[in-house]
């Protein structure tokens, strides 16, 4: 059978997979439900999930023996797609916060064997959440410049210090974090990348409110935080390899330009239709903003093609590169201009805060618009993503970022 062919065959058993082992309750719903769901339809989500992990779907370009499925990224997209074509959705890599994208693949690079076999697994099945401890209130874009001291006490680091901006700090059982291991090293020399369980005593979480009035992150303070020297992920003093390589997978995951998970799923341009009207022929009646849609629809295209190409190429490999850069900042000019052009279409419906005056899609768009500020700040800003492409690609002279 030609590779085509083999692609075929696969994609006919996931669709008879899903049919025969998707819930009905659950259809058409993403993690949204988690809060307002019944006991009924929180149990059929969650016996969703353990059949996904018993499959390796959670993460399924892993390798089998740690909760993957071994598959390369043609097969895993057409998991994603078959799933979504009857209403599915993988809830994985949201249980598992940062584990699925960024902290496991890292695993997977430079972890022992002892570190795969009893962290792995429990993220591809989704049940173990992972934070990331690398931003400090002093430490941002240069991130090199971060404080937190880890004091070698033999068979352990006691960890002392502040991060912030941690997502999901409140409710994960383990952080990836970054810490000063050698105060007296030049400061890139000095770190270690550690991993620790939230729950002990010399961790607090102090949650952040956003402007969107959500809570996704917070202040993450150690005050004698315990960890094992055998969760130091990498060589001792040498964690600044390990977080770069680590963003590159943050980045390369935040490729998607899709914006806020569980944003709109209406697409711009029937949104604009709906708004804003059309003529007889079904054409926009606008025809400035028609053309704005047109060049909008075209860069997501590109975008998306250049991602699957990029894709396609790894051929399932871990492997990312400063191209990730890229990527990540043309999905946040699309994501971006998108959501510009979702406000502008329902005019002043499209700006409503609260009030009766506004349906739910109205009063979600301007949370959506202000959330999606975050996107070329978070996993490294706009201008930083510039700076690394303009040394690492375009081989220009060093700027003032040392990052
Ligand atoms: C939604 C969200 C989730 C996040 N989740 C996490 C998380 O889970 N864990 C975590 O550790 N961190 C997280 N962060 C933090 C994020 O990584 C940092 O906010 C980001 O790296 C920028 O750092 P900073 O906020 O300190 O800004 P700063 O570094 O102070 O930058 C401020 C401004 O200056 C610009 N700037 C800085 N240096 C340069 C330079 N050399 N050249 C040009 N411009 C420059 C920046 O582009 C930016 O516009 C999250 C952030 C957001 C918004």
């Amino acid at each position: 059978m030609s590779e085509a062919q083999d692609l075929e065959a696969f994609r006919a058993s996931v669709s008879k997979w899903v049919s025969e082992n998707l819930p009905p309750s659950i259809v058409g719903k993403g993690m949204d439900l988690e809060g307002e769901a019944s006991d009924d339809v929180k149990a059929d989500m969650d016996l969703w999930r353990q059949r996904l992990a018993e499959k390796g779907w959670g993460a399924p370009n892993w390798p089998k023996e740690y909760g993957g499925a071994g598959l390369g990224h043609p097969e895993a997209k057409i998991i994603a797609q078959e799933m979504a074509k009857q209403g599915g959705f993988n809830p994985i890599p949201l249980l598992a916060g940062m584990g699925v994208t960024m902290v496991g693949p890292t695993i997977l690079e430079y972890g022992t064997d002892d570190q795969k076999e009893r962290h792995l697994p429990g993220i591809a099945s989704g049940e173990i959440r992972w934070c990331l401890g690398l931003s400090e209130p002093n430490a941002g874009s240069d991130l090199a410049g971060l404080s937190t001291k880890a004091v070698d006490e033999g068979d352990h680091f006691v960890l002392n210090g502040q991060k912030i901006w941690t997502s999901g700090a409140n409710i994960s059982q383990w952080c990836g974090a970054v810490v000063r291991t050698d105060p007296n090293a030049p400061k890139r020399d000095g770190i270690s990348f550690v991993m620790l369980p939230m729950d002990q005593e010399g961790v607090e979480t102090r949650p952040i409110q956003l402007i969107s009035g959500a809570s996704p992150f917070c202040e993450t303070f150690f005050n004698d935080a315990r960890v094992d020297k055998t969760d130091l992920l990498g060589d001792l003093n040498d964690g600044w390899s390990v977080v770069k390589r680590l963003l590159q997978h943050e980045r390369q995951s935040q490729t998607a330009a899709g914006g806020r998970p569980g944003g709109p799923k209406e697409s711009l341009a029937d949104k604009a239709k709906r708004y804003v009207g059309t003529n007889d022929d079904g054409s926009l009646t606008d025809a400035d903003l028609r053309t704005r849609i047109v060049k909008q629809m075209m860069a997501e295209q590109a975008h998306g093609l250049t991602v699957s190409r990029i894709t396609a190429e790894a051929r399932g490999q871990v492997k990312v590169s400063a191209a990730a850069s890229i990527l990540k900042n043309s999905a946040t000019a699309i994501a971006q201009g998108n959501a510009e052009l979702q406000m502008e279409v329902m005019g002043s419906q499209g700006i409503g805060w609260e009030g009766h005056n506004f349906a739910d899609e109205e009063l979600e768009n301007v949370r959506d618009w202000l959330w999606g500020k975050a996107i070329s700040i978070y996993g490294g800003s706009y201008e930083v993503q510039n700076n690394i492409i303009s040394k690492n690609i375009l081989g220009l002279p060093e700027t003032t970022q040392k990052g």
